[in-house]
């Protein structure tokens, strides 16, 4: 076991409370010590949720060890089956309970409840968050929806021709990166191909839902990481077919799109002609292609992590030169995607890890979790948070998905604007001697309120030349241009440099121009601003 400060998943029993905390009517007892109920803050804090999760804890404390930790137990469940009155009951041990060996299960069931009792083996010692929320989901489905199961090898009805297909939605939890949002989203897209949602699971889902899963005639699976093995199961005990291409991004909505109609037998044409995604032709626009090449860092959960980084490439043009998760049960998937991009997958769930192989990258964007959020910021390099864990400002008031063609907006707007951002602090840093970012300038823009042939020269040139701004030394002005136009003086060269790289071609076109017209002998920094101004009026 390794003792760390930040950690990117926590013990699969909470995987189990994001599962239980989302469900209406199933309550889940912990046998834990009394500090695990730090856990609740995950979800009232961090995803701001108006009430406690559905968690009784038996928070023995080291007294109790001595005496009989299993009537504790059965105490616990007791009460919390009075005083909840749940529809079903999901027991389990946390790490330090799994030690003392009292079988969660065993003793519930012998309470005699009258409610399904839903046992969670999860070793805390071998396994993490992620994957206890998938096997929490995966037995409450067969504990639930098993009973309805037909016998093996029973073909699937034929829907009735007058019925509209109609799926479940898989997998959105407590805790997930816009899942909330994400099922808005796609339910929309559904309802727009004339494909009904039946049931949506774990989130917002009453047992009674669980236990009608297999109605619908297929099933979407959202995030794999929580929904898949349930999925697999449904679809080996009611034939149901599973559609698990995540739309994230306009490319992958559009093969989502796809995949829906061909198992739902529908027409994905009027779905794709309604695309309402801005991001692809905001990406072409002229203000976006200068970021074109961009080398951007990608990191986090399996799917997000693979989806951002198709977006990245294929959508806004970037160029991934990292890509990597921190779960190891889908390093295969993360690593066949990053040899998409001629990449080695960085599977890890140490931070530190991440950090020097960001620092090692130099990407001029990171998308990541909250952690790498923490890295890029020390790094100073721009950074959008795209998976879980998040922090408390992942949780928006706002509508954001990150899923179907709105989701590509939200993508684009939440990916461009740190680089934007960033290259505005770049500016500020490179004209922050320049009068027009001097404090107590007027906007630029208002020639009324300070017109610029008013600015004295002096003044204007003072501080620049007192620049204690180490600038290299000027490089002779060579080509056809120097050869023809007028000399710059080695001042004047050493303020050029100082303009950033991307318009400086053009500052010094339109300053020989300027001179020329002027007859300017040589150009002087004096020559330089004349000539700003006159090309700025
Ligand atoms: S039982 Fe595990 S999760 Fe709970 S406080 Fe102890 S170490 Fe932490």
């Amino acid at each position: 076991m390794q003792l760390t400060v930040w950690t990117y998943e926590g013990p699969p029993h909470v995987g189990a409370m994001r599962v239980a905390t989302v469900l209406t009517d199933v309550h889940y007892v912990l046998h834990a010590p009394q500090g695990d109920t730090y856990a609740d803050l995950l979800f009232t804090m961090i995803e701001r949720r108006g009430a406690r999760p559905p968690v009784t804890y038996t928070t023995f404390q080291a007294r109790d060890l001595g005496g009989d930790t299993a009537e504790l137990f059965k105490q616990s469940v007791r009460e919390a089956c009075e005083r909840f009155r749940p529809a079903a009951v999901l027991v389990g041990a946390s790490c330090t309970a799994e030690l003392i060996q009292d079988d969660p299960g065993g003793l519930a069931r012998a309470l005699g409840l009258g409610i399904p009792v839903i046992p969670l083996e999860l070793p805390a010692y071998q396994r993490k968050e992620n994957w206890g929320a998938s096997e929490t989901f995966y037995h409450l489905v067969r504990a639930l929806a098993g009973p309805s199961a037909p016998p093996p090898g029973t073909p699937r009805p034929a829907r009735p021709a007058d019925r509209r297909p109609r799926c479940n939605l898989l997998g959105p939890t407590a805790l997930g990166f816009r899942h909330r949002d994400d099922v808005v989203e796609v339910t929309r897209l559904l309802a727009s191909m004339g494909v009904d949602v039946s049931v949506v699971a774990p989130l917002g889902a009453s047992a009674a839902d669980v236990a009608r899963l297999g109605e619908a005639d297929f099933n979407v699976v959202l995030y794999p990481e929580t929904g898949r093995q349930a999925a697999t199961w449904l679809a080996r005990s009611f034939c149901q077919p599973m559609v698990d291409v995540v739309p994230i991004g306009v490319g992958a909505t559009r093969d989502f799109i796809a995949a829906v109609a061909a198992v739902a037998g529908v027409d994905p044409a009027p779905a794709l002609a309604a695309e309402t995604a801005r991001s692809p032709w905001y990406a072409r626009s002229v203000d976006s292609t200068y970021l074109t090449g961009k080398r951007v860092f990608v990191f986090g959960d399996a799917t997000h992590a693979v989806a951002a980084a198709r977006v990245a490439r294929d959508e806004l043009g970037f160029t991934v030169v990292g890509l990597g998760t921190y779960q190891r049960e889908f390093a295969r998937e993360v690593r066949t995607a990053a040899a998409l991009y001629g990449l080695e997958a960085l599977i890890t769930d140490d931070y530190l890890e991440v950090e020097a192989s960001i620092a090692g990258l130099h990407p001029e964007l990171v998308l990541g979790t909250q952690m790498e959020r923490h890295i890029a910021k020390r790094l100073g390099v721009p950074c959008a948070v795209i998976s879980a864990p998040v922090h408390v400002q992942d949780f928006p008031a706002r509508y954001s998905p990150q899923m179907g063609f709105e989701g590509a907006n939200v993508l684009f707007d939440s990916w461009v604007h740190p680089l934007m951002m960033g290259l505005e602090e770049h500016l500020l840093g490179m004209f922050r001697d320049d009068p027009e970012f001097a404090d107590g300038a007027a906007p630029s823009h208002l020639a009324s309120v300070a017109p610029i042939a008013a600015a004295p020269a002096e003044p204007i040139l003072a501080p620049v030349a007192a620049s204690p701004v180490p600038v290299p030394a000027p490089v002779p002005v060579t080509g056809p241009v120097a050869a023809t136009g007028p000399d710059w003086t080695a001042e004047a060269e050493r303020e050029l440099r100082k303009i950033p790289f991307f318009v400086r071609g053009k500052a010094r076109r339109n300053t020989e121009i300027f001179a020329r017209d002027k007859g300017c002998a040589s150009i002087t920094v004096e020559t330089l601003y004349d000539a700003k101004a006159h090309f700025g009026r």
